[in-house]
């Protein structure tokens, strides 16, 4: 595909000759990639803006099986784009070429998993009260209830995944499934990859004969390109996957808008891991080898990547503190997706090395060129830590602390301060679970995923996965960003009453034609009512 630069409005390419023009750039090099991408002007993002409003009546209405013909559609586009993608994708980001395959593989299975969804049906929560006319003292009304779509979305591509959480990614895909039409702002480090997918999405609303502005997306290097979106009358609701910084600037726009939005924001988080004193002893060798991995992996770009680990006592935590140093130190420094994370990671890194009580227990042991980021290992006390609020926030890269406390106590209250994260992790023994039954409960309290014996990154997508939790980790812990559940960011209820059945949507008609679960009367059933 020879990639034109332009933004895609309303199913056109669009690109004013007046508009300032940026590059990819290659993240390994540094180099400048082709062609030019052009920004969106002020009266182009209106206008997709304008046309979203416009197509939103109409796709909010389609029948649920052409919105899955749609999605399924969105998926086969995709991998039409063939190793174009991955190739183009791992130029912009460093990625590996497995890595973004695997990555296609789920970015075409979540809008395959929303078709599905949004064919069952079940979803939408019907509930249907029938009217009791005879009821005394005072007869009871007909009410009938189910979600419908928010409205047209703004989704701020993410950096960290250049498929599955940027253009065509898991906000995208459930937005669409729940009859929102999306405008996506593009992440302007991956900007040819989003156009191959954005075309992608366009050849599919063209096929399936979609209004014309159910998908956009624009070009933008500056702040103001997402805060004109974010401002603007036409959108009720965001999604968006990035930095504490940014994600709470658009909370706090669209909450000072005249009419109030909701933000979607999954932002920063250190995803604590806890060691227990049994499981230390007992298996303290296979938990670092663990936790090295999962520090490291994919160069530590992952929002549920460890960036800390406690534990209690003497020789076996400096045994697990040198232990996972040395595996540290064997793995090589990794591209990082671009300059501006690449130089947050060495500031945020520069940081801790300041902390008087904080060491570099570890570091890869191969020197890092421009643009990669070394494995580092800190380690400190309960003391330090709970002192130095820095050593609180989230270095994006492969960097842990591991923080000794002298009693479990300590551990428990050290627990207790943490801020919100997107997951919390255990390693234990059974007896360990005995003794610290209340680490379980703090932790309920402060994460959006629990795991036990196991390490944070891996986000399984899937109906029973949480992937949001207290802020900061995200604006809204009721939700999930991954999941079947993440459609539910996009809908609202509405009730019906005493609507004559021919006027109500099919779904709160008395047959049940869709066939799928309603409460009806309190009672879960697939039955005509
Ligand atoms: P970012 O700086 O938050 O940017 C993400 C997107 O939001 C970009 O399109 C950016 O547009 C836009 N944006 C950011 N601040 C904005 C604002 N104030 N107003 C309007 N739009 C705004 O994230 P990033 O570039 O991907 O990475 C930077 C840092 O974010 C990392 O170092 C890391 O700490 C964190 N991060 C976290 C996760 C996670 O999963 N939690 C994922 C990726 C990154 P412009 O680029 O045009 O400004």
């Amino acid at each position: 595909m020879e990639l034109h630069g332009k933004n895609l409005i309303g199913g056109k390419a669009v690109a004013s000759a007046a508009a300032k023009t940026f590059s990819g750039v290659a993240a390994a090099t540094g180099e400048k990639l082709s062609p030019l991408f052009h920004e969106a002007t002020m009266a182009e993002a209106d206008e997709a803006l304008a046309l979203a409003e416009k197509a939103f009546e109409e796709y909010g209405r389609q029948p649920a099986e052409k919105i899955a013909a749609f999605l399924d559609r969105i998926a086969e586009e995709i991998l039409k784009l063939g190793d174009e993608l991955i190739q183009r994708a791992g130029a912009e980001t460093g990625l590996p070429e497995a890595r973004l395959a695997g990555e296609r593989n789920r970015t075409v299975n979540q809008f395959k998993m929303f078709a599905e969804l949004v064919r069952e049906g079940s979803w939408l929560e019907v509930s249907i009260d029938h009217a009791q006319p005879e009821r005394k003292p005072l007869p009871k009304v007909d009410l009938r209830r189910m979600l419908v779509p928010l409205g047209p979305v703004v989704v701020f591509g993410a950096s960290n995944f250049p498929l599955a959480y940027s253009v065509g990614g898991g906000d995208t895909a459930s937005a669409l499934a729940a009859g929102c039409p999306v405008v996506v702002k593009a992440h302007p480090a991956h900007p040819g990859a989003s156009e191959m997918v954005g075309r992608a999405i366009q050849n599919a609303a063209d096929a399936m004969g979609m209004p014309k502005g159910v998908f956009s997306m624009v070009h933008g290097v500056s702040t103001e390109s997402g805060m004109r979106l974010v401002q603007h009358p036409a959108m009720k609701a965001v999604g968006f996957t990035g930095s504490l910084q940014g994600g709470r600037a658009l909370f706090d726009a669209a909450a000072k808008r005249p009419e109030p939005i909701p933000v979607f924001s999954e932002m920063g988080s250190t995803n604590p891991v806890f060691v227990l004193p049994d499981a230390l002893k007992q298996n303290g060798k296979a938990i670092a080898e663990g936790l090295a991995q999962s520090a490291t992996l994919g160069v530590g770009q992952f929002c549920t990547n460890p960036g800390l680990a406690f534990g209690c006592g003497g020789d076996e935590w400096r045994s697990f503190v040198e232990r996972v140093s040395q595996l540290a130190g064997a793995v090589a420094p990794g591209v990082m997706l671009h300059q501006g994370i690449s130089a947050r990671f060495h500031e945020g890194t520069g940081k801790f090395q300041k902390v008087p009580g904080v060491r570099v227990a570890g570091k890869s042991s191969a020197e890092a060129t421009q643009g990669r980021a070394p494995a580092m290992v800190f380690s400190t006390d309960a003391k330090t830590f709970q002192q130095q609020r820095v050593l609180r926030e989230e270095v994006f890269g492969p960097s842990t602390l591991l923080v000794n406390c002298g009693s479990t106590q300590e551990l428990e209250q050290i627990a207790r301060d943490l801020p919100g994260q997107l997951t919390a992790t255990i390693h234990g023994t059974d007896e360990d679970l005995r003794q610290h039954a209340n680490l379980v409960a703090i932790l309920r309290g402060k994460a959006g995923r629990l795991i036990f014996n196991q390490f944070p990154t891996g986000v399984e997508v899937c109906p029973s996965m949480q992937h949001g939790g207290p802020y900061p980790a995200t604006t809204d812990s009721r939700f999930t960003s991954v999941g079947t559940f993440a459609i539910k960011r996009f809908v609202r209820p509405v009730c019906f009453q005493n609507f004559p059945d021919a006027a109500l949507p099919v779904e709160l008609r008395n047959k049940n034609s869709r066939n799928i679960w309603r409460l009806v009367d309190g009672q879960l059933t697939k039955d005509d009512c």
